[in-house]
């Protein structure tokens, strides 16, 4: 279909390697990864293609360098911390080493919001929260729930609807995109005319920060002053979001999906 629609798919330029290279070397002391080995037990990886892979999320500009196997900034280190207490150690290290940090959800970012900018910093790190992505339960007094921010799409909806609720938040990148993404960059979704702006829903958050955690609960004021909103899709730059709590809906008794494949664009306008 796409070749009859489209053309032929013009072969992406052959050089033997699978990815682009890194921008350089690890820029990271030895210093360092010893005080990160000491503050994270997942792992913490300097090698080549964990380097260069959480440095690309999905913009055009990504995908097209990704294709052409250009090299894009490159983190120094990607870290996989298994509690917020370990993520909150390694800002505080980071801040101290003078380290700039980014989280990185589903790395689905269409908006080049994973790319490791070092800015004025030594070096960046990568903070994956693939490894916070427990359930932390189901709040009937507010009908919520809580989640760690690294649970994708699929992890909290099988969790939810084997309970009989849903959060109705379906953004396009939903199998790979993250509880604590979704929040961050305050996305939507085609079922949010149904369940409201998951900004709105939001029942309770909590932040690591250099010095130490920082929490919200719906109808307080922001932590610090901060309008809570702006702290929430702050993508990480006024903290890291490590858990969140989000007003549920009842399932839907029946659901349907139809796609339609319009021959043209006059019939489809
Ligand atoms: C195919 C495709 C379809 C998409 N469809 C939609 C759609 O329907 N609706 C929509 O709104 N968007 C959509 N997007 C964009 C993207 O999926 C959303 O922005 C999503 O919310 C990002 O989630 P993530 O977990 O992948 O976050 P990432 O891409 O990993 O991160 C996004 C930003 O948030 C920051 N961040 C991530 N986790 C945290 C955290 N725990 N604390 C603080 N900051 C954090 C990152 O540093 C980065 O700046 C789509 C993207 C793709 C590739």
């Amino acid at each position: 279909y796409f070749e009859r629609e489209l053309g032929a798919a013009t072969p992406p330029p052959h050089s033997g390697r699978e990815r682009p290279p890194p921008s350089g070397p690890s820029r990271l002391r030895e210093a360092d990864l010893e005080g990160l080995r000491m503050r994270v037990s997942g792992e913490v990886s300097t090698e080549e293609q964990d380097r260069v892979c959480y440095s690309f999320g999905r913009s055009y500009e990504d995908l097209i360098a990704w294709r052409d196997l250009q090299p894009v900034p490159t983190t120094d280190a990607v870290l996989w911390p298994t509690s917020a207490d370990e993520l909150q150690a390694v800002l505080a290290f980071a801040s101290a080493q003078d380290l700039a940090v980014v989280p990185w959800g589903g790395g689905t970012s269409l908006a080049r919001g994973v790319t490791p900018l070092t800015g004025s910093h030594r070096a960046v790190l990568t903070i994956c929260l693939g490894r916070l992505n427990r359930p932390l339960g189901i709040d009937p007094r507010t009908d919520s729930a809580r989640f760690e921010a690294g649970a994708r799409g699929p992890e909290v909806e099988s969790y939810l609807r084997a309970r009989g609720v849903t959060f109705g938040h379906y953004p396009l990148s939903f199998e790979f995109s993250t509880w604590g993404g979704w929040i961050s960059t305050a996305s939507s979704s085609q079922s949010s005319s149904r369940y409201g702006e998951i900004l709105d829903r939001i029942t309770s958050a909590r932040w690591a920060t250099p010095t130490g955690f920082q929490e919200w609960k719906s109808g307080e004021a922001g932590p610090g002053g901060i309008d809570p909103r702006l702290m929430l899709a702050s993508e990480g730059t006024l903290g890291v979001l490590v858990e969140a709590g989000l007003r549920l809906a009842p399932s839907p008794e029946k659901s349907t999906v139809r796609a339609v494949l319009l021959p043209s664009w006059a019939p489809a306008l």
